[in-house]
């Protein structure tokens, strides 16, 4: 049996633990590997590494840090199919929408191998008679990250390249339910030339993270997974006088205005409720049909119904949920839902794969006539449910949507662009997607949630992890040539 290592002052290790957390394909059970819950004296080593290697780190040329991530992406692509097959076996999305996650992320190592062109700072001459004041952005120290299972390749990657590439040293902890791809991609940052103690990797669970938020010499924590947990990580963190960001859960709604371009509309709907199982955190689980689009029900449903469920690597449509509890929890949310009353037009519980029967498999589900009253529409379900519900015109709507705590995205169809800047003035959500149901920007922005989806005011990637992982220094500088140095004692503030 395989078991997932650590990397510690650039070594991969075994772990001395006895807790051994199995990891397992989601379409069969079959346990494929074991990942340790790292002890806490292998922690303290990896931070130790992490620490050591910051003094000269910190100092290493920024185009030298930059010219990793150039090898490192090429590294990336050329190891594109091995890396979406790993990610399919333990996590379970389809293989075209496992390169997808890789890609994602290989577009912020991309970016940070343009790190010189992002970490510049500022400079003012004469701010008075021969002085002159600039800015610099200068690393943090040790900077760690913890991860969640849904998007193994992409979010390990919104942390550790850009964190590395300012200057920092890294300290990961990847999802214990699916660290395997993750793992492979840090083998392949060391063979890009990360050199040992910038970037270490620990495993576990709630320990690992307690661990990381109290140490001590860990400056700041990246986090991206559940509300409840990045809730204690910000608190537990912010504690210990640590920087943090905290992405976290989601209910991201759709709202179709009648005059949207109804085909186009239903396919990107339906991809973007059911695709990945729903186990995104960008995934459309409410629609809004706004007016006489409330007749687009049948429609809908009959998108669904069209979508194939299979294991990952049969590459259909949508593949298993991560564990029999995630597939138990979201059984338990649709039960609830025809509890409260909520009309289920579609029901994927119980659905049976050929060849998978032991898959944690839900298939696309819907419900009509959802009120945001009921539980399903409160909680996250993180499964392919997608609740149904009406308003009469876009201010409703709009109304709706603002009075739902979360903000992490959301979407509108329409061809009025009118409506649609309406819209995006309005809306109180970090992420707006017009005609585009998934709008997760690119990297030379940054992931924006917002509201009850993020905590911390800085976001991944992008500009603004640049300010995340840096402190600003400001520098304020007078050189006197011989003539000016005879001068008096001034006990005024002036210059
Ligand atoms: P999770 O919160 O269960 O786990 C995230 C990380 O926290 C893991 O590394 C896990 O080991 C650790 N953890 C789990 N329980 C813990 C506890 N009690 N104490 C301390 N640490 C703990 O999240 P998940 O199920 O892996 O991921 C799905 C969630 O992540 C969804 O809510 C989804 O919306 C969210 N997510 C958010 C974003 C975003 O950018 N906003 C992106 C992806 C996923």
């Amino acid at each position: 049996m395989q078991h997932v290592k650590q990397l510690i002052n650039g070594q991969f290790v075994d772990s001395n633990t006895s807790e051994w957390i199995d990891i397992t394909d989601p379409a069969t059970q079959e346990v494929i590997a074991k990942v340790p819950q790292t002890t806490d004296d292998e922690i303290n080593q990896a931070v130790a590494a992490a620490q050591k290697a910051f003094q000269t780190w910190r100092k290493t040329p920024i185009t030298t840090r930059a010219r990793i991530f150039l090898r490192y992406q090429a590294l990336i692509r050329e190891h594109m199919d091995e890396l979406a097959e790993i990610l399919t076996a333990e996590q379970g999305k389809t293989i075209a929408d496992a390169r997808g996650d890789v890609f994602r992320g290989l577009e912020v190592v991309e970016h940070a191998a343009g790190i010189a062109n992002l970490q510049i700072g500022d400079y003012v001459e004469n701010v008075a008679s021969g002085v002159d004041t600039y800015s610099v952005w200068q690393p943090l120290g040790v900077c760690a990250g913890i991860t969640p299972f849904n998007f193994p390749a992409m979010i390990p990657l919104w942390m550790f390249p850009m964190a590395i590439a300012t200057g920092n040293t890294f300290v990961l902890k990847p999802s214990e339910q699916d660290p395997m791809v993750t793992m492979r991609l840090i083998e392949l940052a060391v063979e890009a030339g990360v050199p040992e103690g910038v970037l270490n990797v620990v495993h576990g669970g709630k320990a690992t993270v307690d661990a990381i938020c109290d140490h001590p010499d860990i400056k700041a924590v990246s986090f991206v997974g559940s509300t409840h947990v990045g809730k204690h990580v910000y608190e537990r963190a912010s504690q210990s006088g640590k920087r943090a960001q905290c992405m976290m859960g989601a209910k991201n709604h759709g709202v179709i205005l009648p005059d949207a371009n109804k085909e186009q509309t239903l396919n990107q709907l339906a991809g973007a409720a059911f695709g990945a199982a729903g186990q995104r955190c960008m995934a459309l689980s409410v629609v809004v049909l706004v007016g006489a689009a409330g007749e687009w029900v049948d429609d809908i449903k009959a998108k669904a119904e069209g979508l194939v469920v299979s294991a990952g690597k049969d590459d259909k449509d949508l593949g298993p949920l991560i564990s029999p509890a995630a597939k138990a929890r979201v059984e338990h949310l649709i039960g609830t839902g025809v509890e409260e009353g909520a009309s289920l037009l579609l029901d994927g519980r119980g659905i049976k794969v050929d060849g998978y029967e032991k898959g944690n498999f839900v298939g696309p589900t819907i419900f009509d006539n959802v009120t945001s009253d009921m539980q399903i529409y409160k909680e996250e379900i993180f499964g392919p449910v997608l609740c149904i519900m009406r308003a009469a015109d876009l201010d409703e709507a709009i109304e709706l949507l603002n009075a739902n705590p979360n903000g992490n995205g959301t979407a509108i169809f329409t061809q009025s662009g009118a409506a649609a800047h309406k819209f995006q003035q309005d809306i109180m959500v970090g992420q707006i997607g017009i005609n585009l149901p998934i709008p997760v920007p690119l990297p030379m922005f940054s992931f924006s949630g917002s509201r009850a989806s993020k905590l911390g005011d800085l976001g991944p990637y992008g500009k603004q992890a640049v300010q995340f992982y840096t402190h600003t220094k400001t520098v304020t500088a007078r050189w006197f040539d011989d003539e000016a140095s005879r001068g008096k004692v001034n006990t005024t503030i002036s210059m």
